[in-house]
């Protein structure tokens, strides 16, 4: 039923910032190069995210918008094999029941595009031919029209810019990770962050925290014992200026397992302590910029842990910390005294 629908739906879509999440996760799993976030006063009015992506096939138009329909795995394998973003066939119904949702889209074999307007079971309510190139936009009005208390939430503009931070932070995390994704980020039409397309791991790195910072870091490479785990990245220099590489938040500390930006208290903590260690710091206070990105059998990787697939579960878990543990004395040498 509707109540219900609402429930789940807004456990997945909790925030303004899992709206664009979805979103932007759907453009790169459609192979998207360029994507263009456009919100209006914060998001409540209008949340647009434009991609130059493969398009949605016509034959998948009537159901994109139903929940659990999804066009990215098919069998109980392909979930074990997951290189995509997506699989639960969660966002795009999740957010047709908490707002109003306009996808524009158009295939390679496509002659024009079509803007299809949803209903808040995710059906198509009405379509129509339009003029869009290649890729997908979703426009999503009125998010929380019918969630008045979470609404209300966002009701102070401190709360509204904080929203705005995170969304930066997460388009950072997706551009370093993603070289030659170009990124636009606009609120009422300024433009607040963006990023151009660049070669490699390092200029996406640089183009992000900007060229100051990349003298005071380190890059590491390391091929753990299992031929299909690799660790790679960037770290403070032992050395490094505290004042470009220490935070007193972990906004600046980018830590991916499989290409997704997670958080991973084991992992970030052991950094923290061994880069502090390094600057005779105490550790809770200061959080290092860093980059770190843990490729793994996709079969080792359990994302379905919370709705917004940012905690996860790794098998062998042990084996990654050790390696994760190599990479840190190499790089911090330490000796008792
Ligand atoms: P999931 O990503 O888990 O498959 P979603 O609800 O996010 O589920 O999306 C449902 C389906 O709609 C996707 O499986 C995909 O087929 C299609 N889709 C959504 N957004 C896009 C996009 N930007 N480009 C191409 N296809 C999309
Ligand atoms: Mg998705």
């Amino acid at each position: 039923s509707t109540t219900i629908r609402l429930l789940s739906s807004s456990q997945v879509i909790t925030s303004v910032v899992s709206v664009v999440k979805e979103l932007v996760e759907n453009a790169l799993d459609a192979n998207a190069t360029n994507v263009e976030i456009k919100l209006e006063n914060f998001g409540f009015d209008k949340i647009e995210v434009r991609d130059n992506g493969d398009g949605i096939k016509a034959s998948d138009t009537p159901v994109m918008g139903i929940k659990h329909y999804t066009s990215k795995i098919n069998t109980h394998e392909d979930l074990e094999n997951l290189e995509t973003y997506g699989f639960r066939g969660e966002a795009l119904g999740s957010i047709c029941s908490v707002a109003e949702v306009h996808i524009t889209t158009k295939t390679a074999v496509d002659d024009l595009s079509t803007q299809y307007i949803l209903d808040a079971s995710g059906h198509i309510l009405s379509q129509k031919p339009s003029h869009l190139g290649q890729g997908t936009t979703v426009s999503v009005l009125k998010l929380f029209k019918n969630l008045p208390v979470r609404k209300q939430y966002y009701s102070t503009t401190k709360k509204c810019k904080e929203e705005l931070r995170r969304i930066q932070d997460l388009m950072m995390a997706y551009g370093i990770i993603k070289p030659n994704l170009r990124i636009v980020f606009v609120h009422n039409k300024a433009v607040i962050w963006q990023k151009s397309k660049v070669s490699d791991h390092k200029m996406a790195f640089m183009s992000v925290l900007g060229t100051a910072i990349m003298s005071s870091m380190v890059p590491f490479q390391h091929q753990c014992e299992n031929p299909e785990m690799f660790i790679s990245g960037y770290l403070p220099k032992p050395e490094a200026d505290s004042t470009l590489t220490s935070l007193s938040t972990s906004e600046r500390s980018f830590l991916f397992i499989n290409r997704r930006p997670v958080q991973y208290k084991e992992i970030t903590k052991m950094i923290r302590l061994f880069y502090n260690r390094s600057q005779n710091k105490d550790s809770s206070r200061s959080y290092p910029v860093f980059f770190m990105n843990i490729v793994l059998p996709a079969s080792c990787l359990d994302v379905n842990v919370t709705p917004d697939k940012t905690q996860v579960m790794i098998q062998n878990k042990e084996s990654v910390m050790l390696a994760v543990e190599d990479i840190l004395k190499s790089v911090y040498p330490y000796s008792e005294n």
